[in-house]
């Protein structure tokens, strides 16, 4: 009986690990190394396994550095069944779906190159078939209910808190009547945040499982976020041009919806026009409606209240293109809520073509932007950037609003360990080394041992001291 770390192992992407409980193997999460080409070109290496030895997946979440290699495990030989949330299932569709059209896109673009330069095409890393037949292979869970999956492996789903239908993985093993439980954190979220619940807690394990993002961090107070990006909308109010808002499709964009829908009256928001002008996360949104049951206490009240959670008279979703470029002609009391997060492709960089050279517009940054990235140019002040071979002065102002994050800081995550009894042994995961090691000092405090596994280390759960 043992668990291997195959993945997120002193980094943040590519979760993947792997339990052996008697001849039984099975996968906790399936997920794409992201970041730079070099680390994206890690995708393209074999599984360090054989695909078809595989009986079967739980999936945490939908976010791709937990899902997105799924299509490719299929495509070696996986034939099991993929074990998760319903919602996550629904998400997974929008993400996937919408990856194998990325990937797709990307080999058109490389192969036109090689064309001219006289080498063989490459294929693209999964299509869309590859993407729907690893979709048939889910089979859905609701919370809090136990089944055995496996002979000898039973399973339980708790609510992460993290974005919607994300899960706390219990998982009970049993080999020649000895038993260990083990519990994975999966990405744990950000307790307070809107819409969903705080992550569930869990009592008892033999071994802990940890995401330690911001194992060093602690984030803002919700109440001085929201006082900022506030301050933001009542300062654009004065002037006379839009408001760009680069946005994740899953999460952030709802979170944002949320707050303009609730502070409405307070931000003046109903004097603007909103335009969701994102495919994707109109999908995800509508995912996020359906899925209303998983709302936490005080959004359910609003909904009861105020109706459906994600729609307002002055919300507009921009499905067609010929949507979006409407939206090009509005010069004044614009939202405009587009995607890619990081401005990295997607419809924000036409928004910007039209806006970021005019000092009336404001771009809220809300979210994480990775370095090399034209969201990062941007929050680090530059003065131009390039958009389709065409410089664009930067004349619009640039807010960077802190706190929106769907992860739990340091403290969060202390304590959620510290709900479990008898101090279980940790091994922590999805995290650079620096936060990785400033987490395991005050987990240490807390009598837990803790390792930091290297990736592919093994750990023999039968030689862990029992915590119950
Ligand atoms: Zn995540």
């Amino acid at each position: 009986m043992e668990i291997q770390f195959l993945g997120a192992a002193r980094e943040v992407t590519g979760s993947c690990h792997m339990v052996r409980c008697g001849d039984r193997r099975l996968l906790i999460d399936c997920g794409l190394i992201q970041g730079a080409p070099a680390d994206e070109a890690r995708n393209r290496a074999p599984f360090p396994f054989t695909a078809g030895d595989i009986d079967a997946v739980v999936l945490t979440h939908a976010h791709l550095d937990h899902s997105g290699r799924l299509p490719l495990l299929v495509k070696a030989g996986f034939r099991g069944p993929v074990y998760t949330h319903r919602a996550t299932r629904d998400l997974c569709h929008i993400m996937l779906k919408d990856a194998a059209f990325l990937n797709e896109k990307d080999a058109e673009h490389e192969n036109r190159r090689r064309q001219r330069e006289g080498k063989r095409p490459v294929e693209p890393r999964y299509t869309h078939s590859d993407a729907e037949k690893a979709m048939r292979q889910f089979q859905v869970f609701d919370y809090h209910i136990e089944r055995q999956i496996l002979p000898g492996i039973r399973v339980t789903l708790q609510d992460a808190g993290h974005i919607l239908g994300s899960a706390i993985v219990e998982l009970w093993l049993e080999e020649n009547g000895r038993r260990r439980k083990l519990a994975f954190s999966g990405d744990l979220g950000h307790a307070g945040a809107p819409i969903l619940r705080n992550p569930e807690a869990v009592r008892e394990a033999d071994l802990v499982v940890l995401e330690s993002t911001y194992g060093d961090r602690e984030h803002r107070a919700w109440k001085d976020t929201l006082a900022e990006l506030g301050e933001v909308f009542r300062e654009a109010r004065r002037g006379d041009g839009n408001i760009l808002i680069p946005a994740f499709a899953i999460g952030r964009t709802q979170e944002l919806i949320y707050f303009l829908k609730n502070h409405g009256r307070e931000w003046g928001i109903d004097q603007w026009t909103i335009f969701l002008d994102s495919p994707m996360a109109i999908e995800a949104t509508e995912v996020y409606a359906r899925h209303w049951k998983l709302f936490d206490t005080e959004t359910t009240r609003r909904r009861k209240k105020d109706g459906d959670t994600f729609t307002m008279p002055n919300l507009h979703f921009s499905r067609t293109p010929a949507q979006s470029m409407a939206i090009n002609r509005v010069r004044a009391g614009a939202i405009i809520i587009a995607g890619s997060g990081m401005c990295t492709g997607g419809r924000i960089r036409h928004h910007f073509k039209h806006n970021l050279w005019r000092e009336q517009c404001h771009v809220i940054f809300a979210g994480f932007q990775a370095r090399g990235t034209l969201g990062r140019q941007l929050v680090d002040g530059a003065k131009t950037v390039r958009l389709w071979d065409e410089t664009i002065r930067v004349a619009a102002k640039i807010h960077t609003v802190g706190g929106l994050s769907a992860h739990a800081g340091q403290s969060g995550l202390l304590n959620w360990y510290r709900n479990f009894n008898r101090h279980p042994a940790v091994a922590l995961v999805h995290g650079e080394p620096e936060p990785m090691d400033a987490l395991a000092r005050r987990l240490r405090a807390l009598r837990a041992s803790v390792l930091t596994p290297e990736a592919t280390q093994r750990i023999d759960l039968l030689s862990l001291p029992r915590a119950r």
